[in-house]
């Protein structure tokens, strides 16, 4: 599922391509991808040009200026890509069906394919856009100002949820999915079955920052590829092939050489190092051993002294 770094790899592809064209018409293949009607969609957005892309979570949004028409004002629309959406920028959608299309000038059109059909668009009004978000009960933006280490101390605080649960909660904090949290947590040296509650303050703001790190990679990498994540343009992501636990079940961890292991969580397979993430407490960091050391620990000398 496309996660923060997808969506923003998506969001940036779209930003350089988008801005300027007008949107003539949206056109519905498929009804299931929006509870708003092809009437009502265009309503909000057909005759309108697109001002810029922007992101939030998982989310991506797309401005639309005012049109020339008395009555048309300004407009957002949100896409969510869920499992499998993609958004392609060709004039052919290619072999598959898209579920939505939006027809664009001069010559040019978005097509939204979708395999598993769980994506949605909808189209706001600008002043509805704080709503929309509240009802969905999203919390702070990763990257945002408000997602500080004070935050999420606060918000682990008392918390019976699994860590794991506790960053896929899209009300903790916006954009984590699967594939980040698996890696978040490593890079922060945390079981994924702790207790959320159970985190200290300096481990919080260990979690914190493996947190932007790990996002930033993403983004850096331009996401990850494992099912079907690609970006408009048709490019592969590359951050699958720096992964530490994520679908790594059974090979040697990158940093102790011990076997990562595969649990689930909530029904979700989730990764981790049964020795860089200690299921009691945290370990700190530059503490842990070197591969091939656990065995040289056991040597002894003629007078039973411990060696090497
Ligand atoms: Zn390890």
């Amino acid at each position: 599922m496309p996660e923060l770094p997808e969506v923003e790899t998506v969001r940036r592809r779209l930003q350089a391509c988008l801005p300027g064209l007008l949107l003539r018409r949206v056109v519905v293949h498929d009804w299931t991808v929006s509870a708003q009607t092809e009437e009502e969609l265009n309503g909000y957005l057909a005759g309108r040009r697109v001002a810029r892309l922007r992101r939030r979570g998982k989310y991506l949004l797309v401005d639309l200026e005012a049109g020339p028409a008395a009555g048309d004002g300004p407009a957002v629309a949100v896409v969510h890509l869920r499992m499998t959406g993609q958004l392609v920028f060709r004039l052919e959608p290619g072999d598959r069906p898209p579920r939505f299309t939006w027809e664009l000038e001069p010559d040019a059109a978005l097509h939204f394919l979708d395999m598993r059909r769980f994506g949605r668009l909808w189209a706001l009004d600008p002043e509805d856009e704080d709503g929309f978000f509240a009802a969905r009960g999203l919390g702070p933006e990763p990257f945002g100002p408000e997602f500080t280490v004070a935050y999420l101390r606060d918000a682990l605080a008392g918390r019976r949820a699994l860590l794991k649960n506790f960053l896929l909660d899209q009300r903790r904090v916006a954009g984590v999915g699967n594939i980040y949290a698996d890696e978040a947590l490593f890079r922060a040296r945390l079981h994924p079955l702790r207790a959320a509650g159970s985190v200290g303050p300096r481990e919080a703001r260990r979690l914190h920052a493996a947190l932007l790190e790990t996002l930033q990679a993403g983004i850096d990498h331009e996401g990850s590829s494992i099912e079907s994540f690609i970006d408009p343009a048709g490019r592969r992501g590359s951050f699958q092939e720096i992964l530490n636990v994520y679908q790594r079940t059974g090979e040697p961890c990158r940093v102790c050489g011990e076997q990562i292991e595969r649990t689930v969580v909530g029904g979700r397979g989730t990764h981790y190092c049964p020795r860089c993430q200690p299921r009691r407490g945290g370990m700190a960091p530059g503490s842990r051993r070197r591969p091939g050391s656990a065995r040289s620990i056991g040597r002894r000398g003629p007078r039973g002294e411990l060696i090497g």
